[in-house]
């Protein structure tokens, strides 16, 4: 079987998880497609993502209420191993990247990290993954019975659900007694929409001047479609955006239906994190920004009077 670990928060599955389910049947490795979901309360995350694959495994206990590294990778080890997974789909988020070494180590498999793309042929598993600052693009391959692999998010599109819920089974877990207790969250100050999730993203860079000008522009247009807000690493550097909103190789990966970059020239490092956008649109008072060699729409000319003016007509 696949084993794909199910992402979700507040109650949902999560995009990531769709797009894991793409990848395991984009694969072509053979056998039933398997959703794992792994905390407490979690019936509604089963009934969700039962439309989308061919069986769910349900591991639902109250020991399972928070995240911890160790007992997540004993789970899904002990689940692949006796389900006699031969692919192991993990997401490529911040827990996913903690966990998943773990999990390799525990089944005696090769980790592919990070991966685009992911074929079998037979025994052997094809991967591909950005390498050397996204200019190259490796091809790994695994000759192992059983693979895991972390998939980068953002890049296969999303599966859409079945006519029919697959059937759920609960499962028998032996877990080690957690060792790490989280004493304390601090929430980001956020009622945006997240930026993986987002349909529309308005990204700023170092062309809208300051911090207080990405607020003025950058903000202020996402505000005003109801879209999630972006930022390039520069500007990230420089404090005037949290990391959380970084766009590109070393941020986020993006694939939302528009993009709106704002003062941001289009270095090869950004454009890998939002390059799979169905829309692009540009603004840049540099004709020969790279950046309008991969937008759909370029609009040459200052933030400055360009922003102001699509917020006027936007409030009509
Ligand atoms: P700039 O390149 O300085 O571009 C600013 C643009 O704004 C220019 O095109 C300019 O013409 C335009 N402009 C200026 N003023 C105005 C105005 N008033 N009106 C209209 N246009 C204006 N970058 C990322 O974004 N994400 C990453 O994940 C990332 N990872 C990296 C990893 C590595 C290992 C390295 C080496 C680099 C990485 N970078 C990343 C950095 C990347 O190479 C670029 O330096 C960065 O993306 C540039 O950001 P920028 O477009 O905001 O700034």
């Amino acid at each position: 079987m696949i084993l794909v670990v199910v992402e979700y928060a507040n109650g949902k599955v999560s995009k990531s998880t769709w797009e894991m389910i793409t990848a395991a049947r984009e694969s072509g490795r053979k056998g039933p497609i398997t959703a794992l979901v792994i905390g407490s309360n979690i019936a509604a995350v089963a009934a969700e993502v039962a439309k989308a694959v061919d069986q769910v495994l349900v591991a639902d206990l109250p020991a399972l209420t928070q995240y911890d590294p160790e007992v997540w990778s004993a789970a899904v080890a002990q689940i692949a191993t006796e389900g006699e997974a031969s692919l192991v789909l993990i997401g490529g988020s911040r827990s996913g990247r903690e966990y998943s070494p773990r999990v390799a180590i525990k089944l005696d498999a090769p980790l592919l990290e990070d991966v685009i793309s992911l074929k079998a042929t037979g025994e052997i598993i094809t991967a591909q993954r950005y390498t050397f600052l996204a200019r190259v693009t490796e091809t790994i391959e695994s000759t192992a019975p059983i693979a895991v692999a972390t998939i980068k998010p953002g890049v296969f599109n999303a599966a859409t659900p079945k006519a029919e819920a697959a059937e759920q089974f609960d499962v028998d877990l032996s877990l080690p007694a957690p060792r790490l207790k989280v004493t304390g969250k601090t929430a980001e100050r956020s009622s945006r929409i997240s930026l993986s999730e987002a349909e529309i993203v308005v990204s700023g860079g170092r062309g809208v001047g300051s911090a207080e000008g990405f607020t003025q522009y950058v903000e202020a247009l996402a505000d005003q479609l109801g879209a999630a807000v972006g930022a390039t690493r520069a500007i990230v550097d420089a404090g005037w955006r949290p990391y959380s909103e970084q766009v590109g190789q070393t941020g986020k990966t993006v694939q939302p239906k528009t993009y709106i970059a704002i003062g941001i020239s289009g270095a090869v490092q950004h454009l890998s994190g939002m390059n799979k956008s169905k829309t692009i649109v540009a603004i840049n008072r540099d004709a020969e920004a790279p950046i309008f060699k991969i937008a759909d729409y370029g609009i040459i000319g200052d933030v400055t009077q360009l922003v102001p003016a699509i917020l006027t007509e936007l409030k009509k």
